[in-house]
C-alpha cells in the first residue's frame, strides 16, 4: 500500500523548487514531491495523477498563485491548497484563504523549514473534516430514513410525554384516528384511547415498571367510533436526558374480524352434523369433527396421522379409485355412495364428498371428506322401492282377480239365469224340474259364498273383525264339520278322515268356534277341491298351552316357492289354478287373518304331486267346569 504524501508544488524558480523540496526531504521520506513550472504541466498533472495535497508559489511566470488556487478548486475540489509566498502581502494571504487556501507559508528559509508541519497540519484538518462530513451525512441518512419509515408507516406512532402529552404523531396515526395533526398536538392519550378498556391501566403501570410493554386495546376512532388495535409502548430518552414514551398502534379491526370468521368457521366444522374429516394434500388425516368420531367410533388419537379408507387402495375398485384421483388432482368435487365400516365391524352407508382445497397458485393442499349416514335415508328409498313394487304386484293382482271374480260370479249367475229361464217351460217334468232347481240352489249357494268372502276379506281390511269367545266343544265342532262333508262328497277315490284328538270324551275350550269352523272348512274345502284320490284328513294334537290343528291331502301338492305367498290376498299357487280349480284366492289370507286374530300360526307343509299339510294352532284355552 502507498503510504507516501503525494505533493503537487508549482514555482518556476528552480532553487525555490529545490529549496522546498529539501525541507520536505530532510524532514520524512514520506513525501512525494512532483514538480510543475507552468501553467500546463499544472493542469496536466491535475487531469492525470492523484495528489494528497498542492504548494503553490504566489508569483509566477505569467499566473498567480491565486489562478492555481482556482485551477486546483475546479478540478479536484478537495485537494487542499498552501500558498508558499515571497512577495505576497498579509491582505493576499487572507484573500487566498478567503478563496479556500488551507494555509499560507511565507518563502523565507525559517519558514520553509516549518513547511512539513504546516503540511501535516493542513492534511489532519482535511482528514477531520472528511471524518464530519461522513458523520454528518451518515446523520442525514439516518434521519431521512427514520422521517420516511415514520411518514410511511402503516403502524400509527406516537410521541408522548410520560404523562401522556403528544408531541408528535405521523400521518397514518391521522387517518387511521381520523384526526388532524393539530387536534393531536392538543390532546393527551386518554383522548384517543378507550380509558374504560381496563387493559388500559395495566399497559401504563407495565410499561412504568419495565420501560416497554404490549396488549391489545380499543381505541377511539373520529368522535364516536371506536377499533381494536395492538399497543406497542417503550420509555426513552430525548437528547435532554427528559423521558419519553414512544407508542405503536396497529389496527386489527381486519384480524379481529378474520379471527372471529374463523372461529365461527371452525365451531361450523366442528358442530356439524355430517361427519367432516381434513387432510393434507397426501390424504393424511388432520382433523376430524366430533360427529365423525361418534359415528365412525374411533378417537381423535386414533384417526390424526392416518389415511381415511376411502383413499386406501383396495376399498374402491382400482378403475373407480384412479377415476377419482384424477378428478381429485384436477381439483374437482368427486361425490359417491359408499358402504363404510365402523370401529365395531358394522357396516353402513354413505354419501361421500370429497373436495380439494386449492392455494393461490392452484395447488392443492387439503382434502376436505363430508361424509353423510345415508342408512336410513337408503333403507326409506329401499322399502319405497318394494312399497312400489308390492303396489304393481297388487295391481296387477288385482286386474287378475277381477277377471277370476267375474268368472266365479258369471258362472253360477249364468247358471241361474238359464235355469229359472228353462223352469218358464210348461212342458218339462217333474224330475227335471227338480234337476233346474236343484242347480240353481247350488250355483246361489257358490255364489253366495263368493260374496261371503268378499266381504269378509273388506271386514278384515277395514279392521272390523271381532272376536266374540264362548264355551266350543271342540270335538262335536268338528265332527259337524266332518258329517257335512261326508255328505256332500261326491268324490269315491277320496277318503274323508277326522282325527280326534280324544275320541270318548269332550273337549270344552275357550275360543270363537265361527271363526274356528271357517278356518277348518276353509282348509278342507281346499283340500278336496285339489285332491283326486287318496284322502283327506283333518284333526288336532294338544302340546302343552297349544292346540295344533292340521288338514293333510294327497292332492297336487304345492310348490316350496309358493308356500308364504299363497296365505297373500288374491295369490294362487299357479296361475292355471282358476281356470281348473276355480277360487278367489282369497280363502287361505281370510284363515290366516283368522288364525292370527285367535292368537295363533298358519303354515304348511307340501310336496308336488304327494300332498299337502295345513297347520295351525290356537292357545289352548280350557273352558273350567266347576
Ligand atoms: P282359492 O279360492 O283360490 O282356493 P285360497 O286362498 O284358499 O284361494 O288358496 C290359494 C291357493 O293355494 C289356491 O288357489 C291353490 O293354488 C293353493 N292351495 C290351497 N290349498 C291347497 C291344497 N290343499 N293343495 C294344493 N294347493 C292348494
Amino acid at each position: 500500500m502507498d503510504l507516501k504524501i503525494r505533493i503537487l508544488h508549482i514555482d518556476d524558480n528552480a532553487l525555490d523548487r529545490q529549496l522546498v523540496r529539501d525541507a520536505l526531504m530532510r524532514e520524512s521520506d514520506t513525501y512525494e514531491v512532483i514538480s510543475v513550472d507552468n501553467r500546463i504541466l499544472l493542469e496536466k498533472a491535475l487531469s492525470e495523477e492523484n495528489f494528497d495535497l498542492v504548494l503553490t508559489d504566489f508569483d509566477i511566470l505569467g499566473f498567480s498563485g491565486l489562478q492555481v488556487l482556482q485551477i486546483v478548486k475546479d478540478k479536484k475540489p478537495d485537494v487542499p491548497v498552501i500558498l508558499i509566498t515571497g512577495t505576497g502581502t498579509e491582505e493576499i494571504a487572507i484573500e487566498a484563504m478567503k478563496m479556500g487556501a488551507s494555509d499560507y507559508v511565507l518563502k523565507s528559509a525559517k519558514c520553509i523549514h516549518g513547511l512539513p508541519h504546516i503540511i501535516n497540519k493542513v492534511l489532519d484538518n482535511k482528514r477531520a473534516q472528511e471524518e464530519r462530513n461522513k458523520a454528518l451525512s451518515a446523520l442525514k441518512e439516518n434521519e431521512a430514513l427514520y422521517r420516511t419509515l415514520f411518514e410511511n408507516s402503516r403502524l400509527a406512532i406516537f410521541l408522548l410525554t410520560m404523562d401522556g402529552k403528544v408531541l408528535s404523531v405521523n400521518p397514518y396515526a391521522c387517518r387511521l384516528f381520523e384526526k388532524t395533526e393539530e387536534e393531536f398536538l392538543k390532546s393527551t392519550r386518554e383522548d384517543f384511547v378507550e380509558t374504560k378498556d381496563q387493559r388500559f391501566q395495566t399497559i401504563i403501570e407495565e410499561k412504568l415498571k419495565t420501560g416497554h410493554a404490549e396488549g391489545e386495546l380499543i381505541f377511539k376512532k373520529g368522535k364516536y367510533k371506536h377499533f381494536p388495535g395492538e399497543i406497542d409502548t417503550t420509555i426513552f430518552k430525548n437528547n435532554d436526558g427528559i423521558d419519553q414514551t414512544i407508542l405503536f398502534i396497529r389496527d386489527i379491526t381486519e384480524k379481529k374480524l378474520a379471527e372471529k370468521k374463523l372461529y365461527t368457521l371452525n365451531k361450523a366444522i366442528e358442530q356439524s352434523p355430517t361427519s367432516t374429516v381434513i387432510t393434507d394434500n397426501k390424504g393424511v388425516i388432520e382433523f376430524v369433527n366430533d360427529k365423525f368420531t361418534s359415528t365412525m367410533q374411533y378417537s381423535l388419537d386414533e384417526v390424526i396421522g392416518k389415511r381415511p379408507r376411502i383413499f386406501n387402495q383396495g376399498h374402491l375398485p382400482d378403475k373407480e379409485f384412479y377415476a377419482m384421483l384424477k378428478t381429485l388432482e384436477e381439483g374437482r368435487i368427486w361425490q359417491k355412495e359408499t358402504q363404510n365400516r365402523k370401529k365395531d365391524g358394522s357396516m353402513f352407508w354413505e354419501n361421500v364428498v370429497i373436495s380439494p382445497l386449492l392455494d393461490d397458485e392452484g395447488a392443492i393442499t387439503n382434502y376436505i371428506i363430508i361424509m353423510d349416514d345415508i342408512t336410513e335415508k337408503k333403507k326409506l328409498f329401499d322399502d319405497l322401492v318394494i312399497a312400489k313394487e308390492q303396489a304393481e304386484e297388487s295391481d296387477r293382482l288385482k286386474t287378475a282377480f277381477l277377471h277370476n271374480i267375474s268368472h266365479e260370479i258369471r258362472t253360477p249367475m249364468n247358471s241361474i239365469i238359464g235355469f229359472a229361464g228353462l223352469l218358464n217351460d210348461p212342458d218339462i217334468e217333474k224330475g227335471e224340474k227338480d234337476q233346474f232347481t236343484e242347480a240353481i240352489v247350488q250355483s246361489s249357494n257358490q255364489l253366495l259364498s263368493i260374496i261371503t268372502e268378499l266381504i269378509e276379506i273388506a271386514t278384515i281390511e277395514t279392521g272390523q273383525v271381532r272376536i266374540t269367545e264362548s264355551k266350543v266343544e271342540l270335538n262335536t265342532t268338528l265332527k259337524l264339520i266332518y258329517n257335512q262333508f261326508q255328505l256332500n262328497n261326491k268324490n269315491p277315490n277320496v277318503k274323508l278322515i277326522l282325527n280326534l284328538f280324544q275320541t270318548d270324551k269332550e273337549l270344552l275350550i275357550i275360543t270363537d268356534s265361527t271363526k274356528l269352523s271357517e278356518i277348518i272348512v276353509n282348509l278342507v274345502e281346499n283340500a278336496l277341491k285339489f285332491t283326486a284320490k287318496g284322502f283327506v284328513e283333518f284333526g288336532y294334537t294338544i302340546d302343552k298351552n297349544n292346540l295344533m290343528f292340521y288338514v293333510a291331502d294327497t292332492g297336487i301338492g304345492i310348490p316350496p316357492e309358493m308356500h308364504e305367498v299363497i296365505f297373500k290376498r288374491f295369490h294362487q299357487a299357479s296361475v292355471s289354478t282358476s281356470s281348473v280349480y276355480g277360487g278367489s284366492g282369497l280363502g287361505l289370507s281370510i284363515s290366516k287373518a283368522y288364525v292370527e286374530l285367535l292368537g295363533g300360526k298358519i303354515w304348511l307343509k307340501s310336496e308336488l304331486g304327494t300332498g299337502t299339510t295345513f297347520y295351525f294352532t290356537l292357545p289352548y284355552k280350557r273352558y273350567l267346569t266347576d
